[in-house]
């Protein structure tokens, strides 16, 4: 039967509001799925230059390290006919903008690649990254998913989610000049802080810090 590796990244992690709402709407969307093994886990370098070695070389790449290591993901396997492709419906396009508004990334991704999750994009593909996970991360297949996600949606799922349009807002200001970048990295911050209850600031910074880091991706790019 077919899996498909599903990673969410910091800003679903972070916003635990976000993450619960995420798995919440992945199993309502995909009851047939079984999930196998749940993980939370502060990504070591090692992990993020493995996982996203096709995209060595690519300008995005170091930006793509850096967010994923700015604070812990969870990772789980699903199982099921179709999944790789029902997954990635699911989720919608790789850029915020561009994804569905009915979608996963489109109502809950920030600007850009701050978009929520990684899922794996084909067969082959999930298999390689199944096995890295497993093997980098002891990601343990033979752990029943649900009822540790199930848990993880319960504690998690009145955690307020309210900053979305506000951040996605100050990104777009940012964007405009790209001057004052502090003040748009504290405004971020500052907004994270209601719906991130158990980070501390600087880490929440932090995480301000790469979604201002994607801006300025697309400054010089003409994505
Ligand atoms: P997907 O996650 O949809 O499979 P890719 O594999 O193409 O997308 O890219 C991996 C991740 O890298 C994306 O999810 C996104 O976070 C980031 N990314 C990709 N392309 C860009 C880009 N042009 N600018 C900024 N970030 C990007
Ligand atoms: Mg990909």
């Amino acid at each position: 039967m077919e899996q498909t590796l599903l990673i969410l990244k910091p800003d679903a992690t972070m916003r635990r509001g976000v993450g619960a709402a995420v798995f919440e709407q992945i199993l309502n969307a995909l009851p047939d799925a079984k999930l196998k093994g749940f993980l939370e886990i502060a990504v070591p370098s090692h992990l993020a230059e493995k996982h996203y070695a096709v995209h060595e070389g690519k300008f995005f790449y170091p930006w793509l390290l850096q967010f994923i290591q700015v604070g812990n993901v969870l990772a789980t396997v699903l199982e099921g006919e179709d999944i790789v492709a029902r997954l990635r419906e699911v989720l919608g396009a790789t850029f915020v903008e561009k994804a569905s508004p009915d979608s996963l990334r489109g109502k809950y991704g920030i600007v850009g690649g701050v978009n929520v999750a990684h899922a794996s994009d084909e067969p082959a593909n999930a298999e390689k990254e199944i096995a890295l996970w497993q093997k980098e991360a002891q990601l343990d297949l033979s752990q029943d998913g649900f009822e540790a996600i199930n848990a993880y949606i319960a504690k998690w799922l009145e955690t307020p989610i309210v900053a979305t349009e506000q951040i996605r807002q100050i990104c777009q200001d940012y964007a405009r000049e790209y001057l004052n970048r502090d003040i748009y990295q504290s405004e971020i911050t500052e907004l994270l802080i209601e719906e991130c209850p158990d980070w501390m600031e600087a880490e929440l910074s932090t995480l301000a810090n790469a979604i201002l880091g994607n801006m300025d991706l697309d400054r010089d790019s003409d994505r």
